[in-house]
């Protein structure tokens, strides 16, 4: 797939919540081979960014998987671990805030507050229960994927704040942006 693929605010399906994985089927193997080429297709045409993982809803399929880069530092190394049905069975840590961006808004990039730590169930491609614990960055990443699963994009955290936006320019550096500039952006109307 290609990042034309790839939905974006204000698609409502954005908004809804994703469906258990019962069986993995062929379908869901052709699903992940799918969110991995439309990330990489949409890295491609972003000199200064990298995608961290996608969530099957960004591609308009409302089941619950994500994908998540293997190697955050490294946009050479293109390989990202699926977890089906992944969930968060514990927070812990701290709550920080820091800087998001998300494939399916355009543009605009915020401070979300995050725990630092998590612990997380999900099933692997063969169906294996997997658990694992994520801290940092990876945590970050993890805990806004699982609420694209459950319809929530990461403006929705910081939908109060006028102060909270920023934007990309050319060469790579976040720049403030207006809550109007925001809102204009990407077609939103909250209320
Ligand atoms: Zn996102």
């Amino acid at each position: 797939m290609k990042k034309e693929d790839i939905i974006t605010l204000p698609n409502p399906h954005l908004r809804q919540k994703s469906s258990r994985v019962h069986v993995i089927t062929d379908a869901i193997h052709a699903l992940i081979k799918d969110m991995t080429s439309a990330s990489i297709d949409w890295e491609d045409s972003r000199p200064h960014e990298i995608s961290a993982a996608l969530a099957a809803v960004q591609i308009d399929n409302l089941e619950r998987v994500v994908i998540v880069r293997s190697d955050f530092d490294d946009k050479a190394v293109r390989d990202f671990t699926p977890l089906i049905n992944p969930e968060i069975v514990k927070f812990e840590g701290n709550i920080v805030s820091d800087y998001e961006g998300c494939l399916s808004v355009s543009g605009v990039y915020g401070k979300v507050p995050r725990y630092t730590k998590i612990r997380v169930k999900a099933l692997d491609t063969e169906g294996n229960e997997i658990r694992f614990k994520a801290e940092g960055f990876l945590a970050r990443v993890i805990q806004h994927e699982i609420d694209h699963t459950n319809g929530i994009v990461f403006i929705d955290h910081i939908r109060d704040q006028h102060d909270a936006f920023y934007t990309l320019d050319d060469k790579g550096e976040l720049q403030p942006l207006s809550y109007d500039e925001h809102i204009a952006k990407n077609h939103l109307l909250w209320d």
